[in-house]
């Protein structure tokens, strides 16, 4: 697996902290929203965007939303599984989920007894910069505007990923991520 997670993650590693109700997760800088994701599902999505780095591929990501404790106004996103989407269409400069895609994953979510919704998207960028294109902006104010929707941006060639939120009406990178080691509340 080529997909390091975070890309610095071995210095990262020193900080873990537990959480009881969660699992093990990284603090970062202990700012803005908190995302966790499963380390199975690290493997799945490498997988996929590694098979073919000649264009962009992606899909959809599922999981829950939690309130931290003590809060309930703040939200965590925690990623469980995802629905890749090799019929969406792609180039070596962008990535569209066509409604082809949607139907798939809402065929997915009604099909899976695992009550899981749709929290964001992920998709290669390979070889190039993790950040966000315009049409990526674009998609993530339209389909996931939500804080907790994620964009999961991965440059499968360089191992070195990042995940975006809409946060304040732009979409900003999320820096505290941690790794849902098992998952405890199915
Ligand atoms: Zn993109």
């Amino acid at each position: 697996m080529r997909l390091h997670l975070p890309g610095n993650w071995k210095s990262l590693a020193r900080q873990m902290e537990p959480v009881p109700t969660i699992g093990t997760w990284l603090r970062r800088d202990g700012l803005g929203p908190r995302v966790y994701i499963a380390e199975s599902l690290v493997a799945v999505v490498s997988a996929h965007l590694e098979h073919d780095t000649s264009r962009e591929h992606g899909g959809f990501l599922l999981g829950k939303i939690v309130h931290p404790e003590g809060d309930d106004q703040a939200t965590e996103s925690v990623v469980r599984d995802c629905v890749a989407c090799p019929m969406a269409s792609g180039s070596l400069h962008h990535l569209t989920l066509g409604p082809e895609c949607w139907q798939k994953v809402y065929r997915y979510e009604k099909a899976s007894d695992r009550q899981l919704m749709i929290v964001g998207w992920y998709h290669s960028h390979p070889g190039m910069p993790l950040r966000p294109s315009a049409r990526d902006e674009f998609i993530q104010r339209h389909f996931f505007a939500e804080p907790w929707q994620l964009a999961w941006i991965c440059d499968p060639l360089a191992g070195t990923h990042e995940f975006y939120a809409m946060r304040n009406g732009f979409i900003t990178a999320i820096t505290n991520v941690g790794l849902e080691h098992s998952p405890q509340h199915e």
